[in-house]
């Protein structure tokens, strides 16, 4: 049977696994999440929204005759990716993860390592600082507590909402970005600590250069527990997946 894949996405890695998949004549579907407001354009069919829980993505499967799931969501993505490994298991389609390995810090970086939101939340409990929030738009909330920051965001679109963080100024941008740009940024306003997650990959990693260049401390939250599963590295190895090569797990 041809392939048909389906591919969870939402990162730079998963356009770029479904331009290898498009450019490579194989079927497939780009499934996102709907968090933002204007998903990067795939070159391959795309469908939004939640499946419902590890049963509807079960039920999608069998519906739409999926024959291969690749798992290019975020490493924070957690729910997903578990709901991804019971899905495949209940309709007996394999599944493979493509990840990215965590970021590690290097000569000159100043990290405290927390092991998760919570953790940042609690490390940011002493006086004002000027920091540059990059988390996400789910969980600003959870930095209610520390009020007495200034607190720099970036995000893809702006908030639905008030937020709960009287100091903030909000930029309204995708990236990725440079580390110039970083740098600068940072610079223009005079940021003194940075909190990110551990992302992996080079699409977020401007930030976390640019800190070190300028000797600036990060609150580097770790990733979440995945599901044993298969995992590659680069949409080749998922390509030679598709077409049978085995990944000797
Ligand atoms: P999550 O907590 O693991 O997922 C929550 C629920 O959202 C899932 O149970 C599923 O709903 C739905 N969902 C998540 N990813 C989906 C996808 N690709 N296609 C269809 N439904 C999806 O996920 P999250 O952390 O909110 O991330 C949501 C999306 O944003 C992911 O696609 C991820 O790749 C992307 N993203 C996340 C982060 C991050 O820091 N978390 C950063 C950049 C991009 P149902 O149970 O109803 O199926």
């Amino acid at each position: 049977m041809a392939p048909n894949l389906l591919i969870l996405g939402g990162t730079t890695e998963a356009t770029a696994l479904a331009r290898a998949v498009a450019e490579a004549g194989i079927a497939g579907m780009v499934s996102f999440a709907g968090r933002v407001d204007r998903p990067v354009r795939q070159p391959l069919p795309q469908r939004i929204g939640g499946f419902g829980g590890a049963a509807g993505l079960a039920a999608y499967l069998r519906a739409e005759r999926i024959t291969h799931v690749v798992d290019a969501t975020h490493p924070f993505a957690a729910q997903m990716s578990r709901n991804a490994v019971a899905a495949c298991a209940l309709a007996d389609v394999p599944l493979v993860a493509l990840t990215r390995p965590a970021w590690a810090p290097v000569q000159g970086d100043d990290w405290l390592r927390v092991p998760d939101i919570a953790g940042a939340v609690a490390a940011l409990d002493q006086p004002a600082r000027r920091v540059m929030l990059a988390v996400g738009r789910m969980h600003l909330a959870d930095f209610a507590p520390n009020p007495q920051h200034f607190y720099l965001l970036r995000l893809v679109d702006p908030p639905k909402a008030a937020l709960p963080l009287p100091k903030t100024e909000i930029l309204v941008s995708r990236g990725p970005f440079t580390e110039a740009e970083d740098r600068a940024l940072m610079e223009t306003h005079g940021i003194d600590l940075v909190v990110s997650k551990n992302s992996g990959g080079t699409g977020a990693y401007a930030k976390i250069a640019a800190a070190r260049d300028l000797s600036l401390p990060v609150i580097m939250i770790d990733r979440p527990e995945m599901p044993e599963r298969a995992e590659v590295a680069t949409p080749a190895e998922v390509l030679a997946w598709c077409h049978g090569a085995d990944l000797g797990v």
